[in-house]
């Protein structure tokens, strides 16, 4: 490593960086996006060449793994162009991990490069088996093709976590079957709380709402849950169904359960560096990568904006509603 790591007022050393690299998706999830989305002008987005320069400066600084998340990050433009090249940090050791999280619908198309260039994981999030539902929540997409993108992805050698975000009177009845089919197909499973954002009415999200504690109650009515200390260094709590094994994780995002060792920062896909999911403060990193070809300006305002990295978040239901898409707010979530 060319400079010297990152570390936070807090002594937190930052090695986890999320980076969204569009705002565009092919799906549009109830509790996400409206369905008729305003995207952004393209040159408001970071160039591929630009968030290569971008995450390659965070990799220099320390950051371990490099989470790449949208919108969807698959229906990006010579999205591969830009793995091929990050995949450079891998092979060099500086990068222990690469990763993606996805809605699925590419995986056919892509898993088997991903899994070439080294990654080793992947999430994708699916909400639900049922054909019908699906097509309801994601408003655009299609079962079949999300299944089979999985499978690729497994045949490809991809590890596979599944997100779920825990949705009243929409998943509730399908909570055991989510878990048994992970367990026949070998995947991980993740449960998110829904956060208070997207196009959904008041009156829906508060209908939606599934507290955590309730799937975990809901699950302890057939399982054995045993509480686990692990960690992967993310968001998520995690227990073992003793029954069967294995591992379920829990996000709830609303919650200050991870602040203390919080070790992430995230950019969205225009260069906005945020520091914490529920503070607003915000640094700019699009203007100095664009107002210099050499790095030591964006060094600086990355420097920078860690120094005021806060020691956590108080999240804000006020705030959530604007701005309406997810992937512009949050960072915590398996996603
Ligand atoms: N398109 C990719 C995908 O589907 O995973 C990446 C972006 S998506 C915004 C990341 C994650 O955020 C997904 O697991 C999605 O379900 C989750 N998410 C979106 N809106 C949410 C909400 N209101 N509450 C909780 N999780 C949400």
């Amino acid at each position: 490593m060319e400079h010297a790591p990152l570390i936070d007022p807090f002594a937190r050393p930052i090695t986890y960086l999320r980076v969204s690299v569009t705002d565009r998706c092919d799906f549009r999830c109830t509790y996400c996006m409206a369905e008729h989305m305003q995207f952004l002008p393209k040159k408001e987005l970071l160039s591929l060449e630009e968030l290569d320069r971008l995450c390659s400066a965070f990799v220099g600084l320390g950051v371990k793994k490099l989470r790449i998340t949208g919108g969807e990050p698959l229906v990006r433009r010579d999205i591969l162009t830009f793995f091929r090249r990050i995949s450079r940090h891998l092979d060099s050791g500086a990068l222990d991990e690469l990763t993606l999280t996805t809605n699925g619908s590419q995986l056919v198309r892509f898993a088997d490069e991903l899994a070439a260039l080294g990654m080793r994981r992947i999430n994708v999030s699916l909400d639900t088996l049922k054909p019908e539902k699906f097509a309801a929540i994601t408003r655009w997409g299609r079962l079949d093709q999300v299944l089979e993108g999985i499978a690729a992805a497994k045949r490809a050698g991809l590890r596979v976590k599944i997100n779920t975000v825990a949705l009243k009177g929409f998943n509730e009845d399908e909570l055991f079957d989510l878990i048994a089919w992970c367990e026949a197909e070998g995947h991980d499973l993740t449960f998110i709380e829904v956060m208070p954002m997207g196009d959904m009415g008041e009156e829906l999200r508060l209908d939606q709402y599934w507290p955590l504690s309730d799937v975990r109650k809901a699950m302890a009515e057939r399982f054995t849950l045993q509480e686990t200390a692990e960690t992967t260094g993310g968001p998520a709590r995690y227990v073992r169904l003793q029954e069967t094994g294995q591992r379920i994780g829990f996000i709830t995002p609303l919650t200050h359960n991870f602040c203390e060792s919080c070790n992430r920062v995230r950019v969205t896909c225009t260069g906005e560096l945020f520091m914490c999911l529920g503070q607003e403060d915000v640094a700019d990193l699009r203007a100095p990568l664009r107002a210099s070809t050499d790095d030591t300006a964006l060094i600086e305002a990355i420097r920078a904006a860690i120094a005021r990295k806060p020691r956590g978040h108080d999240f804000d239901y006020s705030r959530a509603g604007v701005g309406g898409q997810m992937s512009r707010h949050m960072s915590h979530t398996g996603g």
